[in-house]
């Protein structure tokens, strides 16, 4: 049985008096939830005090990034090793955003997450196909590359700990949503390429999150899906009502 996650990704947005609010209204609010697994991604400045306001209740806190090198000279980099110190038991790693805008590979996002494994983190690889890949059929082949990709030279064990979120780049901060059946198709794909790249067993463990405008009037046709184990959520996270209304979705 795969626990259904819910993670909040904050991007750049928060101050940290601001991201200590939210992170306290959270925790008050979800103080009971012990069947789904709870994560939130503030900023990087802000994890240590989320770290402090969430520490006795079930949230769990991801960073947003990470530089796949332990210590020495990258200036304005930030190691899985420093997340794991600073509280951080996930990390996001290939979001679109940093895929399209500051141009992360494959190649690079493997990187991370390995060293990410290797320092206890929990990675949460995005992938997705654009509108344009969508409209020309070449979703599938997209995704079999981000996933083959990102989890290059990765064995069964490490997929313990490994989360895939899938965001068609389309329905990210756009308000549109793929229906729950086009991400069920979606979901059952990759968990297939899963199947064909380890084993049957890591294929059904693996969890699935679906990111792309999960909003409150959307996240239960969503979480019904079968291969649908979670969301990944931007702007509904934001708000303490809108998301602990995500973290209580109704099946
Ligand atoms: C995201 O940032 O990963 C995301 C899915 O954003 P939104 O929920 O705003 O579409």
């Amino acid at each position: 049985m795969r626990k259904p996650l819910i993670a909040g990704n904050w991007k750049l947005h928060k101050t940290l008096s601001e991201a200590k609010e939210l992170a306290g209204s959270l925790a008050a609010n979800l103080s009971d939830v012990t069947e789904v697994d709870v994560v939130i991604a503030p900023v990087f400045t802000a994890l240590t005090s989320v770290a402090e306001v969430i520490q006795s209740s079930p949230l769990k806190l991801a960073a947003q990034n990470c530089y796949p090198v332990e210590t020495g000279a990258f200036t304005g980099e930030v190691s899985p090793a420093l997340l794991k110190d600073a509280g951080c038991e996930y990390v996001i790693i290939g979001h679109s955003e940093r895929r399209q805008l500051l141009d992360e590979t494959d190649h690079f996002i493997n990187l991370k997450l390995i060293k990410a494994l290797e320092a206890g983190l929990k990675p949460i690889l995005c992938i997705g196909e654009t509108l344009q890949e969508r409209e020309t059929d070449q979703m599938l082949e997209v995704l079999t590359t981000q996933i083959k990709g990102g989890l290059a030279n990765l064995s069964a064990t490490h997929m313990a700990e490994v989360v895939i979120a899938y965001e068609p780049v389309w329905a990210i901060g756009t308000g549109k949503t793929a229906s729950a059946e086009q991400a069920q198709e979606a979901h059952s794909f990759i968990r297939g390429l899963l199947q064909g790249l380890f084993t049957k067993e890591v294929a059904l463990a693996t969890r699935i999150l679906y990111g792309g405008s999960v909003k409150p009037n959307n996240v239960d046709g969503l979480m019904a899906m079968d291969d649908i184990d979670g969301a990944l959520v931007g702007g509904a996270s934001l708000k303490a009502d809108d998301f602990i209304r995500l973290v209580r979705f109704e099946k």
